[in-house]
């Protein structure tokens, strides 16, 4: 289906971007397109003015600092970071990025698109919950940050609001981490997945249970299992699987993350 007719603008700099965004009700930004284009063909999202943050250099680039923390700009696409040698700082990040879809996607799809659409079956929220990572957010009146975990507020809403941005994801140091998913064939949509990192204590993400990624703490990876069972989790049901299935699933792909984490040790 075509695209009904849109405003477009291309601003050069984020504060040009944030004023667009604040003086038009209507507009959304526009990052690699790869979910918002298609919703809009679906006519399920349908922006007056798309402002585009490709060519925003301050959206861009990944950085390493002396600590091990990792800066990751927004408009990073997937193929940019799983070719960063900063990245391997955190390996798990490139991993789990070259099994989103396909070339073209991980091509054009950012960082910062993977997390404000929240979709619940997309692979970077319950992974940026379990690494402990935080976002800021600018608006015009300045920049804020947010741990991952208060990010994620419903399917499709964050803590990104009306005329913010999102700028760049902040990513501690670490290396035991994991994720395992279930997914519609090799590197589909997941219809369950979990994210685990054991750096000090077990936490584990699980996503495609909720609405927002379920964030959990073990005392040990053999709790795990135990930690699910506690959180009480009714995932929908669809055509892929039963709530009670998918419940099944997301434990086993906890326990799974949590040995691939612990296992990196
Ligand atoms: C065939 C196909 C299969 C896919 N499979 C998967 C999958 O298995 N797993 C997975 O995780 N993803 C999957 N995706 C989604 C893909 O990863 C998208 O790239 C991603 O969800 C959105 O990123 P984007 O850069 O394309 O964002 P866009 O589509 O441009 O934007 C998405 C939303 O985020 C907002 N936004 C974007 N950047 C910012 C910012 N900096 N600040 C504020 N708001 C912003 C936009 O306004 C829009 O509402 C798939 C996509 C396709 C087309």
């Amino acid at each position: 289906m075509l695209l009904r007719e849109v405003e477009y603008a291309k601003p050069a700099s984020v504060a040009e971007a944030l004023a667009i965004l604040k003086e038009h009700d209507g507009a959304r930004a526009l990052a690699g397109g790869q979910t918002l284009i298609n919703v809009m063909k679906a006519r399920a999202a349908s922006p007056d003015m798309l402002v585009d943050l490709n060519g925003l250099e301050e959206l861009k680039g990944i950085e390493l600092a002396g600590d091990g923390t990792l800066t990751l700009g927004a408009m990073t696409t997937y193929t940019e970071l799983m070719a960063s040698a900063e990245a391997r700082a955190r390996p798990i990040l490139g991993e789990v990025c070259a099994t989103i879809a396909d070339v073209q996607v991980r091509n054009r799809g950012t960082l910062g698109g993977n997390v404000c659409s929240n979709d619940p079956t997309n692979h970077l929220p319950p992974l940026m919950c379990a690494v402990g990572a935080e976002m800021t957010i600018a608006s015009s009146d300045g920049e804020r940050t947010v741990p991952a975990a208060d990010f994620f507020l419903g399917v499709y809403m964050t803590a990104v609001g009306p005329g913010e941005l999102l700028m760049r994801i902040t990513v501690p140091a670490g290396k035991s981490d994991g994720f395992a998913a279930v997914t519609l064939g090799a590197d589909g949509t997941c219809i369950a997945n979990a994210a685990a990192s054991v750096n000090g204590g077990v936490r584990v993400a699980l996503g495609c249970v909720d609405a927002v990624p379920v964030l959990l703490e073990a005392s040990s990876v053999d709790e795990v299992g135990a930690a699910v069972d506690a959180a009480g989790l009714q995932p929908p049901a669809d055509v892929h699987a039963s709530s009670e299935y998918r419940a099944h699933l997301a434990r086993v792909l906890a326990i799974r993350a949590a040995r691939d984490a612990a296992g990196r040790s």
